[in-house]
């Protein structure tokens, strides 16, 4: 039988039956609708002539073994959020199983180099607020300290929930064993965001994950009274905080893909009589490209500075959090838009903003690309996530294409 995507579209809405209610999928890793959905996976592998096991983070490997122990990893997690959609995760999974049961009847059950798939454990994080847990693992990046007192709304400890699925958390760095072989890796996912859809486009090559610099900024004036202060002679924290509110669209905007967000902004003293004495905001800057970051981060510091002098206030930041951006491999992009091209005409590249387990997998060292598919008004993480099934297709086709190329790359 030659690939069917509308077989992989079949097993998702399949899946939607098992595990959503009227709010949508509710499979949350380390619940049981969790394990249902897992356990659905597992009956399917039954009639394929592969190995399967779970590593020591509670991901699932599936191996098709070929004539080169060399390995391509095809991923993603069935975890959702609560009531989350029923397309975000699921659909790379079905795709790698599709794509998958294709490679095995194509080459009679032994391809030139080893197949492998992953259904990551909990990529969301919705449960302990924890994500990529089992990708970390495999890459080595997690932190089993910091995690292991974590809790959910009911107080149960991550510690004892993953035990109640067969994780103990003192071995999931044992998951990095999985690394062994690993030539490269491919995701597909839903590209949760409305660009795709404004540019009539189908599918993308994403370009890797973005960095984000996040940071805390205090300006500092003189609270004074509103009626007996003349203009000139103010120390206004909020105007030089507007100045800056303004200013980032300047500097987001000198880059094609940049984002910086002034997201709070609070007023002390806050009254109606009052010169602002002290303004507190946050800034979020991202982008794919860490010279740009740092330069964006520089510069808005830099700004910040002149925009307290002129209102005669002070200002001080100090960082919240940060991520450096995570680009995937150049050649695996380039093979990624020719499947893209082959199949649907025409491609676009971009860069992600969410995180995903593909920028774990490419921490490791490991060559990785992903694809997009359109979203449907930019809308995941609900219930009315959609995408075209037409669409879907397309990109379960595209993604098989884009396995083909890079199975003749890592023979090469
Ligand atoms: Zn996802």
């Amino acid at each position: 039988m030659p690939l069917d995507p509308k077989a992989a579209v079949a097993s998702l809405k399949e899946l939607r039956a098992l595990t959503a209610d009227a709010n949508g999928a509710q499979r949350v890793a380390w619940t049981d609708t969790w394990l249902k959905a897992r356990a659905w996976f597992e009956g399917k592998l039954k009639d394929l002539p592969v190995e399967y096991h779970y590593d020591a983070a509670g991901n699932r490997w599936v191996t098709l073994p070929g004539a080169s122990e060399k390995a391509l990893i095809l991923g993603s997690h069935l975890d959702s959020v609560p009531n989350g959609g029923w397309l975000d995760g699921c659909l790379g999974v079905m795709a790698a199983f599709e794509v998958l049961r294709h490679i095995a009847e194509d080459y009679r059950g032994k391809p030139p180099v080893t197949i492998r798939l992953v259904d990551w454990a909990d990529e969301e994080g919705a449960r302990f607020g924890r994500s990529l847990f089992g990708s970390s693992a495999f890459a080595g990046t997690h932190s089993i300290e910091a995690d292991r007192g974590r809790t959910d709304r009911d107080g149960i400890r991550l510690e004892d929930a993953v035990r109640q699925c067969g994780v103990d958390i003192d071995a999931i760095g044992d998951a990095q064993q999985e690394r062994k072989n690993a030539a490269a890796y491919l995701e597909l996912h839903i590209e949760q965001g409305p660009v795709l859809e404004r540019l009539g486009l189908p599918l993308a090559a994403v370009l890797g994950t973005k960095g984000v610099e996040r940071h805390a900024i205090t300006f500092f004036g003189q609270e004074a009274h509103s009626g007996s202060t003349p203009m000139m002679d103010r120390h206004d924290a909020l105007a030089a905080a507007a100045k800056l509110a303004l200013e980032i669209r300047n500097i987001a905007g000198k880059h094609p893909d940049a984002v910086c967000t002034m997201g709070s902004v609070k007023t002390f003293p806050g009254i109606v009589t009052a010169v602002v004495g002290r303004c507190e905001t946050t800034l979020d800057q991202r982008d794919l490209d860490a010279d740009v970051l740092a330069a964006m981060f520089a510069e808005a510091r830099a700004k910040s500075e002149q925009f307290a002098a002129e209102e005669k206030c002070t200002v001080e930041w100090s960082r919240i959090w940060n991520i450096e951006p995570v680009p995937f491999h150049p050649h695996l992009i380039d093979l990624c838009e020719e499947a893209i091209r082959e199949t649907a005409g025409k491609s676009h590249r971009m860069p992600s903003g969410p995180l995903h387990d593909a920028a774990e997998v490419a921490r490791a060292g490991i060559p990785t690309v992903m694809l997009f598919v359109q979203s449907l008004k930019g809308i995941s993480h609900n219930k009315i996530e959609d995408t075209q099934e037409e669409h879907l297709e397309l990109a379960v086709a595209a993604f098989d294409r884009l396995a083909s190329k890079t199975i003749a790359w890592i023979q090469a």
